[in-house]
């Protein structure tokens, strides 16, 4: 699976459409078990916490996170149809964000402390999780990439070197 970069125009192009409702009774239960693992095994890779389907070129409203837990450590997998915040509160803050997709930029992105997702999984059944943290970034992030928006337009500072490696290790608590 290829990584679509901001590098490339066309890439850039189609990152910036707003991806389509998957439809998941038109597809085959072995198919999308096949996309998710594939797509984690991408995200994995390239050493990604989320990646959305239109990052590997699928104009598919779904995505992919892998996030540590706050509170034990654990690392958990999320995977997501036709994801929706549906809540959101709390204070904005500010955490460092980079971007499988905006390759060696970093900058800070306010966002919603804690935010209600709403979606499906792979089956249709649907799926509520409320995130805090770190996660609750994560989901704001890949949402935004399904609506065609990159956390570069959010961000008051660009730069190339990661100041924080909070992102990356993950820091939900407080
Ligand atoms: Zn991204």
């Amino acid at each position: 699976m290829r990584i679509l970069t901001v590098a490339d125009k066309k890439d850039e192009k189609f990152l910036r459409q707003k991806t389509k409702p998957v439809n998941l009774s038109a597809f085959a239960k072995a198919e999308l078990r096949a996309l998710i693992s594939d797509m984690r095994t991408a995200m994995s890779k390239a050493e990604g916490i989320g990646l959305s389907a239109n990052q590997v070129g699928l104009p598919s409203k779904f995505f992919v996170a892998e996030v540590p837990d706050s509170k034990k450590g654990a690392v958990k997998f999320y995977s997501i149809f036709n994801p929706e915040i549906t809540k959101q509160g709390g204070e904005l803050v500010e955490l460092e964000e980079g971007c499988l997709s905006v390759p060696g930029k970093y900058g800070k992105v306010p966002r919603y402390e804690r935010v209600t997702l709403s979606g499906t999984d792979q089956t249709g059944k649907p799926a509520k999780i409320k995130a805090w943290g770190l996660l609750a970034h994560v989901f704001q992030h890949e949402v935004d990439h399904l609506n065609g928006i990159l956390f570069v337009d959010k961000t008051k500072e660009l730069y190339e070197v990661p100041k924080t490696e909070r992102l990356k290790k993950g820091d939900g608590s407080k």
